[in-house]
């Protein structure tokens, strides 16, 4: 369960702000707090695809316009923001969100690491390093990716690099700005797992091809469920949409985002083919954490 008072809670993180956060607070920021909002919905090249000429890509609809893949949540004591897409900057400049309180990291491959460099400036606004939380195998991409973060070489002014503090993220619940967190462990192909994330009632689980039974014992009874599935046919990494259903079928959340979606699932034709409580999700939806 989401729990922590906000109004509490607001007193504590900003008594004695500089004008600065006051600006983030109350202007600058829209306050996402209860909500999950999702700021990328397609696979890791993105929606339109460079060059493409299929319908989807050059029809101009808004939900056929798919950021990568990544979202974030407002729980009691900040801003969680789930991986750093590539398209990050202009995510959040898009929903109206100025500040991240920590990151965590779904796995380590680009389309939701390698935006990271755009969380230098919420140190200034912290007044601290921004946690990081990653399993071993995102620790060390960062560490080498990164590498500049944690040269320890004096830099040449401040916000030069960005300020990280790294904490180890492991297959076990744990708590995170005020809100407990079960992780799910996911199958991504042979080389990769993966961590979907369940806070309360909601659970997030981009990037899979498979649920092992133990993991789909963790995802019963939720409100919402969001859920990888790249497209109708299968994929070595990904969920098709057959197997999403049949994910579905057996968990009855009481509704289904898909995520990671490509350019082959036309969102002015597809949604309709779903059954009632199935939805391909787009950028900027939001989801009442419950
Ligand atoms: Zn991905
Ligand atoms: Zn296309
Ligand atoms: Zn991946």
């Amino acid at each position: 369960m989401i729990s922590g008072n906000w109004t509490v809670v607001r007193e504590l993180l900003w008594s004695g702000m500089s004008k600065q956060e006051q600006r983030i607070d109350g202007k600058a920021s829209r306050d996402i707090r209860g909500k999950m909002v999702l700021l990328g919905t397609g696979t890791s090249v993105g929606v339109p695809c460079l060059g493409c000429e299929c319908d989807v890509c050059t029809g101009g609809h808004p939900r056929n316009q798919r950021t990568r893949t990544s979202a974030i949540l407002g729980l009691p004591e900040g801003n969680l923001l789930i991986d750093t897409s590539p398209d990050l900057r202009t995510q959040l400049l898009r929903e109206k969100i100025a500040i991240a309180h920590a990151v965590i990291y779904t796995h380590e491959h680009a389309d939701h690491l390698h935006g990271l460099d755009d969380v230098r400036l919420f140190p200034f606004i912290l007044g601290h390093a921004i946690p990081l939380y990653a399993a071993q195998g995102v620790e060390d991409r960062i560490r080498r990716v990164f590498d500049y973060a944690f040269s320890g070489r004096e830099h040449t002014h401040p916000g030069a690099v960005p300020q990280l503090e790294l904490r180890h993220l492991e297959e076990k619940p744990f708590r995170v700005l005020g809100a407990d967190v079960i992780p799910v462990p996911l199958v991504h192909g042979p080389n990769c797992r993966v961590l979907g994330f369940r806070f309360g009632n909601v659970a997030y689980c981009t990037d899979t091809n498979r649920i092992e039974q133990e993991s789909m014992n963790l995802l019963r009874g939720l409100d919402v469920l969001i859920l990888d599935s790249l497209r109708m046919r299968p994929h070595p990494t990904h969920l098709s949409v057959p197997e999403a259903l049949d994910i579905v079928e057996e968990l009855q959340p009481k509704r289904t985002y898909l995520i990671h979606l490509s350019h082959e699932l036309d969102y002015t034709t597809f949604h309709r083919e779903l059954p009632d409580n199935v939805h391909l999700a787009y950028d900027g939806l939001e989801i009442h954490l419950t």
